[in-house]
């Protein structure tokens, strides 16, 4: 229940924080648009009044949009930017001219539409719609050179080369500004995809290598651990256990109660063996344990864990139980084959089990 909520959580904040984004762009456009307005106002260029108006119309419609639309309704929002800009520039420049850079702001529709069709859109089709879109923005800031060459402006303004330099660097910094936000927004969705990817990983390889009713390692995650062990070339010890007549267990109490001694059972295993080893589900209600520590202490662990098994009451819906466990300790030693030790191990848990189980057997007391 847990992880679906946080997995709830996760997606709300991905969405808020998508449209946090999306509103950052549009809140920032809306703003150049309105410095524009009020400079084309005092300058008394009207139709250029008149456009911005009607951008700032256009981008309050976006911003309304990203509010309530779902994730699907954002490509429209940049369609409407897109072809904005795009008009937007074609008709600054038919107006007042070149020199003013007002076609700049079409070069930067090159990698937000990239950006926009990549987060937006499903599939190759979304490469090859962005390619299109940025092959129409470059003619067009061609066609705005050559219009502006052939036509000139419509209002040739008699301005100061001073304040027609500020306007030009008020258009330029306003594009980089704009290159600068797609580019730290695209470098941390990257990074943020790449953390979800790492933590998506890490909750996959812990699936594939914990058994999920008792928590200890799966047989697959035993036989990465006896390759490392047996690549590093240390000698290691391996206790084998078998929870004793747990057919009966099942029989008599259920297989809900069944469950229950085995978790316990593991719990104990893991308990005792803490850093000194490697416990591990080997198969229905067996139990590996690969201990690093000496034959000796391996041993006085495997003693512990039979203790404590004995002493142990295990409860499940009102009724009451006490099991046992047999145990057989190998040791093993670099150089010889594994196979060989864990049948060794095998061998003195049968042995325990033909001697009245509730025992361990290890290579001193198994003769
Ligand atoms: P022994 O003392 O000789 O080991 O007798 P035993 O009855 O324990 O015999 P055995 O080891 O062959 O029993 C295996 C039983 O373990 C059979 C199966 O029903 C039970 N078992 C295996 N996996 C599970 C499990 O995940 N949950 C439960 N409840 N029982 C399981
Ligand atoms: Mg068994
Ligand atoms: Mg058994």
């Amino acid at each position: 229940m847990k992880n679906m909520k946080d997995i709830r959580q996760t997606l709300r904040e991905q969405v808020s924080s998508d449209r946090f984004k999306y509103k950052l762009i549009i809140y920032s456009i809306t703003m150049v648009h309105v410095v524009l307005l009020v400079l084309f106002n005092f300058l008394h260029i009207w139709p250029m009044v008149v456009v911005n108006i009607g951008s700032v119309a256009v981008y309050m419609k976006c911003i309304g949009i990203i509010k309530s639309g779902e994730e699907h309704e954002m490509i429209k929002v940049f369609y409407m930017t897109y072809w904005e800009i795009i008009i937007h520039s074609f008709i600054a420049t038919i107006c007042v001219g070149w020199w003013f850079g007002f076609p700049q702001y079409i070069i930067g529709l090159i990698p937000f539409g990239y950006y926009m069709c990549a987060t937006l859109l499903e599939g190759k089709r979304r490469y090859m719609i962005a390619t299109a879109l940025g092959l129409i923005a470059a003619l067009s800031f061609i066609a705005c050179r050559s219009l502006s060459l052939f036509a000139g402006a419509i209002f040739p303004l008699e301005l100061p080369v001073a304040a027609e330099l500020l306007i030009y660097i008020f258009n330029s910094v306003c594009n980089f500004v704009f290159l600068f936000m797609v580019t730290v927004i695209f470098v941390w969705d990257m990074q943020r995809i790449t953390l979800q990817l790492r933590s998506q990983n890490v909750a996959l390889d812990t699936m594939a290598s914990i058994d999920p009713l008792t928590g200890l390692y799966n047989r697959r995650s035993m036989q990465d651990f006896f390759y490392r062990v047996l690549k590093a070339e240390i000698d290691f010890s391996l206790i084998m256990c078998d929870i004793d007549n747990f057919k009966r267990v099942n029989d008599s109490y259920g297989h809900d109660f069944g469950d229950v001694v085995l978790k316990e059972i593991a719990h104990i295993a893991q308990q005792q063996m803490k850093d000194k080893g490697y416990v591990c589900r080997w198969g229905g209600e067996e139990i590996l344990i690969l201990s690093t520590d000496s034959l000796d202490h391996t041993c006085e662990a495997a003693e512990r864990i039979r203790h404590d098994v004995e002493e142990h009451v295990f409860r499940c819906r009102g009724k009451e139980l006490h099991c046992t466990l047999t145990l057989g300790v190998a040791g093993h030693r670099a150089g010889t084959i594994i196979e060989d030790t864990i049948k060794h191990a095998d061998n003195r848990l049968y042995h325990g089990k033909q001697n009245g189980k509730n025992l361990v057997v290890t290579p001193y007391n198994s003769q």
